[in-house]
């Protein structure tokens, strides 16, 4: 049958491609979804699970009060970042990679809350570090083409999450996707973070949510896909609505950023959202799930 993909094909996902580059990517019936867990949590199934944290591991008490209040709100992995791409090299005390400290707050924080952790990691050279205690690797939008890096992550056999890169197509976030599967390891979730687009809306907003990419990933791909909002809007008023809208677009989990004092977060201080507000969006996150047949909290 000749398909519009098949005759544009390279735009996007073509018939070809899901039958000869994307052959562990690609579903193999329309009902195919990925199911597996990673530290008791589910993913591909009824729950939607929630990564909750700060953008970066400022300090272990920081760390250990924020996993706790995020577990205490329901959320299923402790996010933040160690080993960070930050836009700029300058640094300043706040505005500083925690690199293997953070790591080793990150441990802390998941002991005393009993929550495992993501984390992201930029270079093969930390991934006995970073590996040895995050239960889901973290591959950055910056990252998802840099396949000597995925490769490796993958080789690990830690579920990987690769975050989009803002400026690619769905074709080419499943062909990397692909690199980690033909390693052999299956645990693959895919984070939509927004892209880059002329108009996001503020003079302060970089990116722009890609929501319509949720069901065309579920369309070709059976792996679960998770939506960070935060980093898409880089707009705290806007997480709430965006998050909700992930979840009745049918998104298979939900990146949040978290801190207790948003305005003075290291990195990214206008996206976190508080305790308190991370409370009521976790109870509004389950209604919407609820509405869809799935649900957030247990
Ligand atoms: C992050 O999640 O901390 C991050 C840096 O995200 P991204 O790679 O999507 O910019
Ligand atoms: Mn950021």
């Amino acid at each position: 049958m000749t398909t519009i993909e098949n005759k544009f094909p390279g735009k996007d996902v073509s018939d070809d491609d899901l039958r000869t580059k994307l052959r562990l990517t690609a579903k193999a019936n329309p009902g195919h979804r990925s199911r597996f867990t990673v530290a008791g949590v589910e993913f591909g199934g009824d729950l939607v699970p929630v990564f909750a944290g700060p953008n970066m591991v400022e300090s272990e008490s920081l760390i250990v009060d924020i996993a706790k209040a995020v577990k205490r709100a329901g959320a299923h992995f402790l996010r933040g970042g160690a080993f960070k791409p930050l836009t700029f090299p300058y640094r300043s005390a706040k505005y500083a990679e925690t690199r293997e400290e953070g790591i080793a707050w990150l441990a802390r924080a998941k002991a005393v809350a009993g929550i495992p952790v993501i984390t992201e990691i930029m270079e093969e050279k930390y991934i006995p570090l970073v590996a040895g205690v995050a239960d889901i690797l973290q591959i950055g939008a910056r990252n998802m083409q840099n396949y000597p890096l995925i490769v490796a992550c993958a080789r690990t056999g830690k579920p990987i999450m690769l975050k989009r890169h803002f400026g690619c197509s769905l074709r080419d976030w499943l062909g990397a996707a692909e690199y980690i599967l033909a390693e052999g390891n299956e645990k693959v979730i895919l984070c939509e973070r927004g892209i880059s687009a002329p108009h996001t809306h503020r003079a302060t907003s970089r990116f722009l949510l890609d929501l319509q990419v949720v069901p065309a990933a579920q369309e070709v791909t059976h792996l679960p896909i998770v939506v960070d909002p935060s980093h898409a809007t880089f707009w705290r008023a806007w997480v709430a609505p965006m998050a909700l809208a992930s979840v009745a677009a049918g998104a298979d989990g939900v990146m949040i950023e978290v801190h207790p004092d948003p305005p003075n977060a290291a990195v990214d201080p206008l996206q976190p959202v508080d305790y308190a507000e991370f409370k009521d969006i976790m109870g509004r996150m389950d209604a919407v799930a609820r509405a869809v047949g799935r649900k957030v909290l247990a």
